[in-house]
């Protein structure tokens, strides 16, 4: 059985006040029966996690460097994000992909070190809406998975995301065959190169304009084991909706 996991990408967004947020969303949920993971901005990361110490709410970062320690200004090591109380890290975003050019090899190497130092990494996958009307889809998600996801990973130490760029704050959903077909195909493609034991425990989550309304349907189809969620995880009442959607989902 796998346990679904709701994480909230906060991105470029908040300061001090927003940790009120994840008060609130403690109180709403002190005993979840999914994992439930807000990633806020770098600078709230241990102020994040002590808000929520004691509670079951856990705190990841947004991405990683690929090195350990050196002369990168402005960035920051898995090990940084693990000594400040991160569980998770997210690598491979979309946003990252494109605002800094990141390619398969550098999200593979930022997870293997993530990995390495113990936290749970979110991998994010993702065609463009040309790439999906091209129909091309499959082959992009098949090569950023190939190239993106380090060998070794276990269904402890690895997450997948799948968000379609054109999905991500536009308010633009996939169908839910299409979102299902994808699904399906990570989980054959997961299976395939770690064998049937890993590639059935590593969780594949949705994410692209989740919300409230249309969670429920989306965490019903096959192998979507929750959701990577942008806008709607700001206020802890729309995140908190999307939690209760998820836990109620077959
Ligand atoms: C995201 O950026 O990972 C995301 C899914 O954003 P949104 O939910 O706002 O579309």
């Amino acid at each position: 059985m796998r346990r679904k996991l709701a994480a909230g990408n906060w991105k470029m967004n908040g300061t001090g006040a927003a940790l009120q947020e994840l008060s609130e969303l403690a109180i709403a949920h002190p005993k979840p029966t999914s994992d439930i993971l807000i990633c806020p901005p770098a600078t709230l990361i241990h102020r994040a996690t002590q808000v929520v110490a004691d509670t079951a709410i856990q705190i990841g970062g947004q991405d990683c460097h690929t090195d350990p320690k050196g002369a990168h200004t402005g960035d920051i090591s898995a090990e940084m994000l693990k000594d400040a109380g991160a569980r998770y890290v997210i690598v491979g975003h979309s946003e990252r992909r494109q605002d800094h050019n990141e390619q398969n090899e550098t999200v593979r190497a930022k997870a293997r070190i993530a990995m390495d130092n113990g936290l749970t990494t979110i991998v994010c996958l993702g065609e463009s809406l040309t790439e999906r009307e091209a129909a091309n889809t499959l082959d992009i998600i098949g090569g950023q998975l190939s190239g993106s996801v380090p060998d070794a990973a276990t269904g402890h130490d690895l997450v997948i995301a799948y968000e379609p760029i054109w999905a991500i704050g536009t308010g633009h959903v996939p169908s839910l065959s299409q979102i299902g077909e994808v699904h399906d195909f990570i989980r054959a493609r997961l299976e395939r190169r770690f064998g049937p034991g890993v590639g059935r425990s590593v969780r594949i989550v949705y994410g692209g304009s989740v919300n409230p309304g249309n969670a429920g349907d989306i965490f019903d189809v096959s192998n979507v084991d929750g959701a990577l969620v942008g806008g709607a995880s700001l206020k802890s009442a729309d995140f908190s909706a999307i939690i209760t959607a998820l836990e109620a989902a077959s």
